[in-house]
């Protein structure tokens, strides 16, 4: 049976292959990072050393690609409503799919995108889906993995129905998948406060989108109600969730073998969360 992969989104100050080393002192067997700074459009471009040192660290720590998520830049909007907005977004991606494909990793974690209140949800949906076509047109091998968000502002993804008809619009159905954050799916309406609760929320995942999709998870308690719509994440257990939803996917096989990632808001607790995680799983 494929083991737990638990981690957290660590820092890459000072170059990418310092990733790895900062997930390894967390006692990690996972992570997340920006490959760039995740608040500006432009960056340079990976140097030759990096990427060999980022590799290095990886393998000497035993960190393989499938336990790496690597998360893209927040300016990014692929459903943006304007063309030249768009555009700019779908060279960013298209860049960020590159910079992953450079270092051998094989995911790339992206918020779906957000309509402005100028087009239409499903207007929005399959600008989407065209721009992942674009996108994976022009690269090899990495898979686009949908978070689902709090539905904050117009952001979309926020059902499973939505990541479902995004799929469903993307021509290449090997490179999609889809990231669970438990916090934004809380804060969306999803109930996931009691193992029965859990149970029935994952088995409506299973029928609308699918764990053949499902390429990682993001473990954040949350400071919003449910169904707030608030992108807040908390502390394991601190937050108005609880643990009972880390519980039931530490004892759950088919969260077996993806990244789980805290992005959890006290870092200095995060290598106590990743041991409270793995208890769980041996519990
Ligand atoms: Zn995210
Ligand atoms: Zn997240």
């Amino acid at each position: 049976m494929l083991p737990y992969f638990v981690g957290a989104h660590v820092s890459a100050s000072g170059g990418v292959h310092n990733a790895p080393l900062n997930a390894a002192a967390l006692g990690a067997n996972a992570f997340a990072l920006f490959t760039k700074n995740q608040r500006r459009w432009q960056a340079k471009s990976l140097e030759e050393d990096v990427i060999q040192a980022f590799k290095k660290n990886c393998s000497e720590n035993n960190l393989n690609p499938d336990q790496i998520l690597p998360h893209d830049s927040y300016l990014i909007n692929l459903g943006h409503p304007e063309p030249e907005a768009l555009q700019k977004s779908r060279e960013a991606f298209l860049d960020e799919i590159q910079r992953c494909e450079q270092l051998g990793l094989v995911y790339l974690n992206f918020h779906p995108g957000s309509h402005l209140r100028k087009i239409s949800e499903p207007e929005c949906l399959s600008k989407i889906a065209d721009s992942l076509n674009w996108a994976i047109a022009q690269t090899d091998s990495v898979i686009a993995v949908i978070e689902n968000t709090a539905g904050q502002g117009s952001n979309l993804g926020y059902s499973f129905e939505q990541l479902a008809e995004i799929i469903h619009q993307v021509e290449d159905k090997s490179r999609v998948g889809v990231c669970i954050d438990t916090c934004h799916m809380f804060a969306a309406g999803y109930d996931i406060r009691t193992q029965e609760h859990c149970a029935e929320v994952f088995e409506q995942f299973e029928q609308i989108v699918g764990f053949e999709y499902l390429k990682g998870m993001h473990l954040n308690d949350s400071k919003g109600g449910l169904g707030s719509n608030l992108d807040r994440h908390h502390s394991l257990g601190q937050g108005e969730i609880g643990l009972e939803i880390f519980r039931f996917i530490m004892q759950d096989d088919r969260f077996r073998g993806i990244p789980l990632i805290l992005e959890t808001i006290d870092e200095t607790i995060w290598t106590d969360e990743i041991q409270l995680l793995r208890q769980f799983s041996q519990a």
